[in-house]
């Protein structure tokens, strides 16, 4: 008896379990307890897709990767999860979309697609008649959003790019889809979370697939993990740690319902409390050139510091570039190609 009173503390966060459902999904009926991994074809394109749908109750969770081909530690992250996560032992269901960008992965593309030359996540909801990244943000709002509670979308650095980890916990400037979302957001255990807002309300033109979520009420994130279109084995160790947070926080998931060790949430890290800022400010390059970075990710600026320098291709100064506010830096240009108008460095500024 000792022993039971002691397993229902241990378990105390979760709710009751209660006998689960099947779940319709795609045109496929997974039953409790139920993994399954396939290809979903998508007009000429397919989404490499796991289902988990544990053995008890509770909430849908998608996590996805590949959105932008060269972002490459969420794909490795969530190859581990599905090999992982036990649903026998899962409360409620999860859904992985391992690469939804084959096109632009194969391709090693920065953002686009190469077949139509288009940003999956600024297509959404999607087009049925589309080109095909249209087509793929359709079949993504219409079956995956359409069954999900809560989203997480995972992306990292481009090939040209460096950034601290963090979360974007969108503002819809509703109250409790609000709250719950940053609740989401910092269940994760990241220590940078963006507070923003500068996506639309209207479900018709979401834009991005996390805002897509979030305009038919359900918390949708963006992680950033990993940088220079590389495939650490720490960043991918990182988003399967912040993913199993996200899933604690959910009640998604008990001690048991894992295997080995390195994937144990630290239970530390989860309770750390995350820096929040308010917004993102970029520093625009105004010339065309080779740009030197001068500062790095994780440096605190002042406004009117300097943080960068455009040469002409002959090696003479252009432009000096500065910091228009004070802040951190989360995300920086690091190789030399930069045109007129683009972002070289991106300052959080705090809450
Ligand atoms: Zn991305």
């Amino acid at each position: 008896m000792l022993r039971r009173l002691c397993i229902v503390f241990f378990l105390g966060g979760l709710p009751m379990s209660w006998a689960q459902s099947s779940f319709q999904f795609m045109g496929q009926t997974f039953t409790p307890g139920t993994v399954r991994s396939w290809m979903q074809p998508v007009s000429t394109s397919a989404l490499p897709m796991t289902v988990i749908h544990g053995n008890h109750a509770g909430p849908v969770l998608t996590l996805t990767a590949g959105i932008h081909g060269d972002e490459f530690p969420a794909i490795f992250a969530l190859q581990q999860l599905a090999q992982t996560i036990r649903p026998d032992r899962l409360h409620g269901t999860l859904i992985l979309v391992h690469l939804a960008n084959l096109e632009g992965f194969h391709g090693r593309r920065i953002a686009l697609s190469p077949v139509d030359e288009k940003n999956l996540n600024r297509v959404f909801p999607g087009r049925a008649e589309g080109t095909l990244t249209e087509q793929i943000a359709y079949f993504m709002t219409q079956h995956i959003i359409s069954q999900t509670d809560y989203l997480l979308d995972i992306h990292s650095g481009s090939a040209n790019q460096t950034l601290l980890p963090h979360v974007y916990s969108p503002v819809m400037h509703q109250a409790p889809l609000d709250e719950k979302t940053l609740a989401f957001a910092k269940s994760l255990g990241i220590p940078q979370i963006v507070l923003y807002d500068e996506r639309p309300n209207d479900p018709a033109h979401s834009i991005s697939y996390p805002n897509t979520a979030q305009t038919r009420g359900k918390p949708g994130l963006t992680l950033e993990v990993g940088q220079l279109g590389q495939r650490s084995k720490e960043d991918s160790a990182l988003i399967v740690q912040a993913c199993l947070n996200a899933m604690r926080h959910l009640n998604m998931l008990d001690p048991s319902a894992v295997i080995g060790s390195a994937l144990v949430a630290s239970p530390a890290q989860a309770k750390s409390q995350p820096v929040l800022y308010r917004k993102l400010v970029e520093v625009s390059s105004p010339v065309t050139g080779i740009f030197y970075p001068l500062v790095k990710v994780g440096d605190a600026v002042v406004a009117g510091q300097v943080v960068g320098r455009v040469d002409n291709y002959f090696g003479h100064p252009l432009q000096t570039l500065y910091a228009p506010v004070a802040g951190t830096v989360l995300m920086q240009k690091e190789t030399p190609p930069i045109r007129e108008g683009e972002s070289t460095t991106d300052i959080g500024v705090l809450q």
